[in-house]
């Protein structure tokens, strides 16, 4: 599996309470949103919930350095 984010990366999503490894996986803190292959995660909440999950909204972003 190939490295995706850097050290440098990983502890600058750090400082940002994202807890990143350097293979794309992670989680946002502050966000509490998932991240995989350096992209924000959908929620898992139905949709009839209509919730304003921030992995709901931005399902598919990469992550911002
Ligand atoms: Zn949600």
């Amino acid at each position: 599996m190939a490295l995706m984010f850097t050290v440098e990366q990983v502890r600058a999503a750090s400082d940002r309470d994202i807890d990143l490894s350097p293979f794309g996986f992670g989680f946002d803190y502050q966000n509490q949103a998932w991240i995989e292959n350096g992209k924000y995660l959908p929620c898992a909440h139905p949709a009839s919930m209509n919730c304003q999950c921030y992995g709901k909204i931005h399902a598919g972003e990469p992550i911002k350095f």
